[in-house]
């Protein structure tokens, strides 16, 4: 099986913490002290997903530009569960779907966790409950955003490698050499992806 070498909390009440130093980028080995950020410029896991405390001090501006292309396609990917989750990005509460489309899925400025789902056809397609239940049922007939699916797996690999020893980076040559160009998979064949969440 597998055996976990890092792990990091995404956990808010820890305050800050940077890992890593400004010294040499451990994606593109820049040790230009000019292509680093500011202390939060890079967050090692997207603060789409909800991170405000954990950055890294050893991705470079450049690096952390690529990378947000990828990030943007994890987010879409995990969409509707950021809604739903009411997971706070940069600003507010994502929403999954285009006011101006179809169907939607949103959190109300206003009352907290008010969600609001747009559909087309009938209400009672979405809402109702179970016959002979006290069971509520909600149907979500709403598209997610369209995404790349390599890039977002490109986005989890780039967390991996971030939360990775530095002494263990030289084994994924190959991941680090796709995350800097976007067209090249990390591995050949099928990418598999395990996801899971939880929260208090
Ligand atoms: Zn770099």
């Amino acid at each position: 099986m597998y055996e976990i070498i890092a792990q990091e909390s995404n956990e808010s009440k820890t305050g800050k913490r940077f890992l890593g130093t400004r010294s040499c980028c451990r994606f593109c080995g820049n040790d230009d002290q000019s292509a680093f950020g500011g202390q939060t410029n890079a967050h090692t896991f997207p603060e789409a997903l909800g991170n405000k405390v954990l950055f890294s001090l050893d991705e470079c501006k450049s690096c952390n530009n690529k990378f947000s292309v990828y990030e943007d396609s994890l987010c879409k990917a995990v969409g509707p569960f950021l809604t739903l989750g009411g997971v706070k990005g940069k600003k507010r509460v994502r929403q999954t779907g285009r006011s101006n489309g179809d169907s939607f899925i949103r959190h109300s400025d206003q009352d907290g966790r008010d969600i609001q789902v747009k559909s087309t056809g009938p209400t009672d397609n979405i809402f109702g409950s179970v016959p002979g239940t006290n069971i509520i049922q909600l149907r979500m007939p709403v598209e997610g955003d369209k995404f790349i699916p390599l890039y977002a797996y490109k986005a989890l690999a780039k967390i991996a490698i971030s939360l990775l020893p530095v002494g263990e980076l030289h084994r994924f040559k190959g991941v680090l050499n796709s995350l800097q160009r976007e067209a090249i998979a990390p591995v050949r064949g099928i990418l598999r992806v395990g996801f899971s969440c939880a929260g208090p």
